[in-house]
């Protein structure tokens, strides 16, 4: 007799399966070429985000590491580079891409604890224009980090500081609408509905930057795709280095049209994930051993200590075994997701306190 066990994948929020939904509208969507711009759905979806975000343009792209890449060169020449976090994602995540391919080489810094790039490391980054330096060009940072929501009163901060140096903005905003819902339960009028304020704290969060990348693939459900946002002279440029990087997808509508889907259906929903991020952290937090740090998001982060972590090296293939998927490449981490219920979570808790306390 076989015993199914159940698996509750908390890897990546990329995870989801398209909704039946979803599925529908990926089924109707009108389709054209987009190399040749006449993609009704692909452009539907570049609009829809463009005004929700107060952008001129967008481009629909298959990856976040495309989209990252596209706006990093669209940004830079050859020669220049780019601040950044050390734990970025366009950083450390890309395998190098933008000095592979266009030549711009990272300066990375150290994150503060919240998640931050401290304004004076920022400043001190910058190179004077001087032939024995790289041309400082960029600013590029991510929210959500790992997680965290970096406060909006920071990246005006930020922001201006670059504006005031010249530097150009990038926003990598993968979970961009993670951090726009938890902005949006921190405000106390209520006059609107949740969607129209999540999308208002997305854009809050948009203006700060001259580009912003946002994930459909992630927390939003859809099964493949990133878009790109800006200038309509950043995204013409970004357009250009998409279709060298072999992004011009043809009849992309079909993906397109399940982007558009997640964008109407799927953004107040993130609220659910954060709230099974808490349920997985209470669950752990008594465990001798086990640091949990306390979810701001859908990703919870796990630290190990003593016992707990000399045998730690066990605790993925156990985890495995018995239905829970995870990973640990620095700390062990969790992610929930519209695939993911209360069930789930509570099997998770279950199997780790197993692990724990025997
Ligand atoms: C996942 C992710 C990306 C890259 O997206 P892919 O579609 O996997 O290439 C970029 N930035 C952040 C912050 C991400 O989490």
């Amino acid at each position: 007799m076989t015993h199914k066990i159940r698996t509750v994948d908390l890897r990546s929020d990329t995870v989801t399966q398209p909704t039946p939904a979803m599925r529908e509208a990926m089924l109707e969507a009108a389709l054209g070429d987009d190399v040749f711009g006449d993609d009704p759905s692909v452009n539907a979806l570049q609009d829809k985000l463009a005004t929700m975000l107060g952008f001129e343009a967008a481009l629909f792209v298959p990856t976040g590491t495309q989209s990252n890449l596209c706006a990093i060169l669209a940004h830079c020449q050859r020669g220049d580079e780019y601040i950044v976090g050390q734990f970025a994602h366009c950083y450390r995540w890309e395998g190098g891409g933008a000095a592979v391919f266009g030549s711009v080489q990272p300066q990375p810094l150290n994150h503060q604890l919240d998640g931050t790039l401290a304004l004076e490391d920022i400043e001190a980054a910058i190179k004077p224009d001087d032939p024995h330096f790289a041309k400082t060009r960029l600013l590029a940072l991510e929210n959500t980090l790992g997680g965290k929501l970096l406060p909006l009163t920071y990246l005006q901060q930020a922001s201006a500081l670059a504006t005031r140096h010249g530097l150009g903005r990038h926003l990598d905003g993968a979970r961009l609408f993670n951090a726009a819902v938890v902005q949006a339960q921190q405000q106390l009028i209520d006059l609107q509905s949740f969607q129209e304020r999540v999308v208002q704290e997305a854009r809050c969060i948009a203006q700060c930057f001259d580009s912003v990348s946002v994930c459909l693939s992630k927390g939003l459900g859809a099964p493949v795709g990133s878009v790109l946002c800006g200038s309509a002279d950043l995204i013409g440029k970004a357009r250009r280095i998409r279709k060298m990087a072999g992004g011009g997808m043809r009849q992309a509508g079909v993906l397109a049209a399940a982007g558009s889907f997640a964008l109407d259906h799927h953004l107040a929903r993130l609220a659910d994930d954060h709230l099974l991020a808490v349920r997985l952290a209470d669950g752990l937090a008594d465990l001798p051993g086990v640091l949990v740090e306390s979810p701001q998001s859908n990703m919870v982060f796990v630290d190990l200590q003593g016992t707990a972590k000399a045998r730690a090296s066990d605790l993925l293939p156990y985890l495995a075994a018995n239905g829970v998927l995870a990973t640990g490449l620095y700390r062990l981490r969790f992610v929930t997701h519209l695939d993911v219920d209360e069930d789930g979570v509570d099997h998770a808790v279950a199997v780790l306190r197993k692990f724990f306390v025997a």
